[in-house]
């Protein structure tokens, strides 16, 4: 028991959001409440849901809730409903804001392939069998961010698009620390994705991951140039632990090693700032299964693991919860989206108490 009461701030969102997020919130209150730990969860609304009431996807009431918590948990944004919308507007942007507002500039993404669902994955199995990747992205740098950026035209009308790749020694510094961190507390091994021999921007990302890994002995550095990383992730996958790289190639290597898993709905991820996070399943808000208690609540469950070990230092908590969805996959219980012949059809609520059972007999 500790004295100190946890904020949450809980962003349901849309779509599948508020049915994923219920189950998420279920498994959340079994661990604290066994280990009497205190929480107080307060329920905003960001994305299209919040553009309903207010007329903007992330309202100021949202950004305080947020910025008062000591964690938010997210379901997801968006929808068929909001597309028509000015972009400045969409539900989308609600999450550039959380991200800017809580300068939440490390994301990781755990690619786990639990055994259980081997079959899913695109790969061989003797290829994706126990893998257990962290991808550690940089999120708040980069091309997405540099100026200039924009399309301008000469004086013949023809036109130039431009994109400023940059990162700034100070940036790169703070996700390298992280990144040692991380490898530290795993097997020790960190690499980190670049491409140094033509980007300037990436020469110093790896000349200053290199000087920050003096400080971290233990920990074995390698650096590997993005398309070979692209490459080996398809041919080598279990040659990784930690991966750290830009916002750039985050983005696209976190999406391709997702595929490794074969389901959406099994990835949560963490974005973590200097005393703020944000936990969130990968995927999006599924407006073609809403509603109909058919998602997969694990990526959220799984999230709400996340938020344990990152943001409320409760590491074997965490794990139980992770234990425990390992569990529900060898009673065999399965969404429609990891569904497969002889396995049980769960919905999203019945996912959710097969997984409250498992933690309700577990020892803490
Ligand atoms: P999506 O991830 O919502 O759905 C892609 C496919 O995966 C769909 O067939 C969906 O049914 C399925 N799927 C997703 N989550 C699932 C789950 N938990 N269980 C079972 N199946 C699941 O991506 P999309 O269709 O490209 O986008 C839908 C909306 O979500 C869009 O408005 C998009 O902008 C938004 N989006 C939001 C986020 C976010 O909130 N972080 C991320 C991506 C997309």
């Amino acid at each position: 028991m500790t004295d100190k009461e946890y904020k949450i701030a809980v962003f349901a969102g849309d779509g599948v959001g508020p049915e994923i997020i219920n189950e998420a919130i279920k498994v959340l209150k079994v661990v604290t409440d066994k280990k009497n730990i205190s929480i107080s969860l307060q329920d905003g609304l960001i994305g299209g849901s919040a553009y309903d009431v207010f007329g903007t996807p992330f309202p100021e009431q949202s950004l305080n809730l947020a910025l008062e918590s000591d964690a938010v948990l997210l379901g997801a944004v968006g929808g068929p409903k909001w597309e028509g919308l000015d972009y400045s507007v969409r539900p989308e942007r609600a999450l550039l804001g959380l991200r800017e507002k809580l300068g939440l500039y490390a994301n990781l993404r755990p690619v786990v392939v639990f055994d259980e669902l081997i079959d899913a994955s695109p790969l061989k199995k003797n290829l994706v069998q126990g893998i257990n990747i962290m991808i550690l992205r940089e999120l708040t740098g980069d091309v997405y961010f540099g100026t200039p950026r924009g399309v301008t035209r000469d004086k013949d009308g023809l036109r130039t698009g431009v994109n400023t790749m940059i990162y700034k020694e100070e940036e790169i510094r703070r996700i390298a620390l992280r990144a040692f961190e991380l490898a530290r507390a795993r097997k020790k091994n960190l690499l980190s994705v670049d491409k140094a021999n033509v980007l300037e921007s990436t020469e110093l990302w790896r000349s200053v991951v290199t000087e920050t890994g003096r400080d971290y002995p233990d920990v074995e550095l390698k650096h590997m140039y993005v398309d070979n990383c692209a490459m080996q992730l398809i041919r080598n996958p279990s040659q990784f632990d930690v991966i750290v790289t830009t916002n750039l190639f985050g983005d696209i290597l976190s999406d391709e090693a997702a595929m490794l898993t074969g389901s959406i709905g099994m990835l949560p991820s963490a974005s973590l700032g200097e005393t703020k996070a944000l936990y969130e399943p990968i995927h999006g808000s599924a407006p073609d299964i809403a509603g109909k208690n058919i998602a997969n609540p694990l990526a959220t469950i799984l999230s709400v693991a996340m938020m344990l070990r990152y943001s409320l230092s409760l590491p074997q908590e965490a794990s139980l919860i992770e234990k425990a969805v390992a569990d529900v996959l060898k009673e065999g219980w399965r969404t429609q989206d990891i569904f497969s012949a002889g396995s049980r059809l769960a919905g999203t609520e019945e996912m959710g108490n097969a997984v409250v059972r498992q933690l309700v007999s577990c020892d803490f």
